[in-house]
């Protein structure tokens, strides 16, 4: 092989213990009511790293009723907002304090190298709750004008519980993307975390309570999708539904929402996000950001550059320089220094992976490197990137979700333009160009809820991130996630603001 593997032979023990593995219920850490556990296990090796209380439709028939609770009685939504933003701004705190144990628990339980946990992932998660705590006291209605003798003013209300479903890929950014906003406004939640990687989420909630959040504010039930997920999609007391993950999942939660007592419904899905690097492009540096763009978190992030446009004057040098990247890339054990790519999060991700590799093999792409697991143990797959790929290949059109570049080849803009779009999906694309007016033109033309000129996958708690067609519904961060949280009430008093 081209990559050492003989380093996987003996993971690191990663520097936490396991502490926390029940579900978080009305500000106690509980059994499942059915006694039930399940396994989350270590990606470098298959192997248990603990039993987690396995949730489940009653689990959610005891949180929903608690967030009620805290909702309809608890001090959460009738504390003042700067009260309600410093308990925040303790709770950042007190993360960032604790950002290596943290940092070790998302590593160990997802695979993504530890460094990264805690230089990327942790920090943009402190930033996040810091910029809800700045909102929480700035959020206000207006005074209007009717067309008649009325005193018109909205109160924006906090809108009930949360329920709220997220994803494994990034199991502490989607928590703060969630909790965030809607605690700021003053709602209640009951979250599900993904099955894979339930071990983060458990702990720094318990630091959100040594923070001053009043019990049942927060609730976390983990478990499986079709049951603690199904079951809050579903409820008739859930009053708002946010959900990260799959298109496929995020029409079943759609329907479950608009079946049961048709609750608003936030969806931050799949992509097959274009990154696009015109004739004019600086190749070694495109070639890095291409690759950063691809291969970031083993692949697995819903915005991953995954399709590479490369214009045809400069392909072939591309195509040469993005081999030499990914055989440079630092593939190993996530808790050693250095490490750029760990394990898929789990066996289900890893086989179907390399189900696609072996499409792209088969359907005639150039297999460039990689297309092989790494090593012998646990789920490391070996950076791949296949040129010659045609649009109608599977790997240019599903969602692979691992360290798999797909390079294609553009003659002009026009064609790129109709090429990339030519998705169902649109969450993100990347142009890398010099030029003001392909950028410019590009920017418009391109059907992407969020476009990044000359940079990717650079995330901040103030801008919003959300999908065009079936990449999602609405959009998370910023001021825009304020309004997922909020109901407008227009009040009317008779005989105001008219001047005799
Ligand atoms: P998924 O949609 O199955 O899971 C996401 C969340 O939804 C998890 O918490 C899961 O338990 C829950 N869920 C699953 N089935 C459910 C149901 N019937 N009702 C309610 N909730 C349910 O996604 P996955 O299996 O973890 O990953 C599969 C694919 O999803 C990936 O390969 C990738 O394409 C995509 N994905 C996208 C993102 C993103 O950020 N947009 C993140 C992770 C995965």
């Amino acid at each position: 092989s081209k990559f050492s593997t003989a380093a996987l032979e003996e993971p690191i023990t990663p520097p936490v213990k396991v502490e926390l593995t029940k579900l978080l219920i009305n500000g106690q850490f509980v059994d499942a009511a059915s006694g039930k556990t399940f396994p989350t296990l270590d990606p470098r090796t298959g192997q248990l790293i603990a039993n987690v209380a396995e949730g489940d439709i009653e689990d959610v028939n005891r949180a929903v009723p608690a967030a009620r609770k805290a909702f309809d009685e608890g001090p959460w939504p009738r504390m003042t907002a700067y009260q309600r933003s410093k308990i925040l701004l303790r709770f950042a705190d007190l993360v960032e304090k604790h950002t290596d144990e943290i940092a070790a628990l998302e590593a160990w339980d997802n695979g993504k190298p530890y460094e990264q946990a805690a230089s990327v992932e942790i920090p943009l998660f402190v930033r996040l709750f810091r910029y809800y705590a700045g909102w929480a006291d700035k959020i206000h209605g207006l005074t209007l004008q009717a067309d008649g003798p009325h005193h018109v003013q909205t109160l924006h209300e906090p809108i009930g519980v949360a329920g709220q479903i997220i994803p494994w890929n990034f199991p502490l950014l989607m928590y703060s993307w969630k909790v965030g906003p809607a605690l700021a406004c003053g709602n209640t939640v009951v979250l599900k975390t993904a099955e894979q990687t339930p071990l983060s989420a458990l702990y720094v909630s318990k630091l959100f309570h040594e923070a001053g959040l009043p019990p049942g504010v927060l609730n976390i039930v983990s478990g499986y999708g079709p049951r603690v997920g199904a079951a809050l999609a579903s409820h008739m007391d859930v009053d708002k539904l946010a959900f990260t993950g799959s298109t496929n999942t995020g029409q079943i939660v759609l329907g479950l929402a608009a079946k049961s007592n048709l609750k608003p419904v936030t969806l931050e899905l799949g992509g097959k996000s274009p990154f696009i690097v015109c004739e004019d492009a600086n190749v070694d540096e495109a070639v890095d950001l291409a690759h950063d763009a691809l291969f970031f978190n083993q692949g697995q992030c819903c915005c991953a550059g995954s399709r590479t446009f490369v214009h045809e004057r400069v392909y072939d040098q591309f195509v040469e320089k993005a081999k030499a990247r990914a055989l440079k890339r630092v593939v190993g054990d996530p808790f050693r220094k250095g490490v750029e790519q760990g394990p898929q999060v789990d066996s289900k991700q890893f086989d179907k992976i390399l189900k696609y590799i072996r499409s792209g093999v088969d359907g005639g792409a150039t297999l460039e490197t990689g297309g092989q697991r790494f090593g012998s143990n646990g789920y490391y797959i070996q950076p791949t990137v296949f040129s010659n790929v045609q649009d109608d290949m599977l790997i240019a059109t599903d969602e692979i979700f691992g360290p798999v570049q797909t390079i294609l080849k553009f003659k002009d803009i026009n064609e790129v333009i109709r090429r990339a779009n030519a998705t169902h999906f649109g969450l993100a694309a990347g142009v890398f160009t010099q030029n003001l007016d392909t950028a410019n033109t590009l920017t418009r033309a391109l059907k992407a809820g969020t476009v990044w000129i000359n940079c990717f996958d650079v995330f901040d708690a103030a801008i919003p991130l959300g999908g065009y067609k079936m990449s999602g519904h609405g959009r998370e961060k910023g001021i825009y996630s304020l309004s997922n949280y909020l109901q407008v009430k227009a009040i009317w008093v008779d005989g105001g603001a008219t001047l005799e």
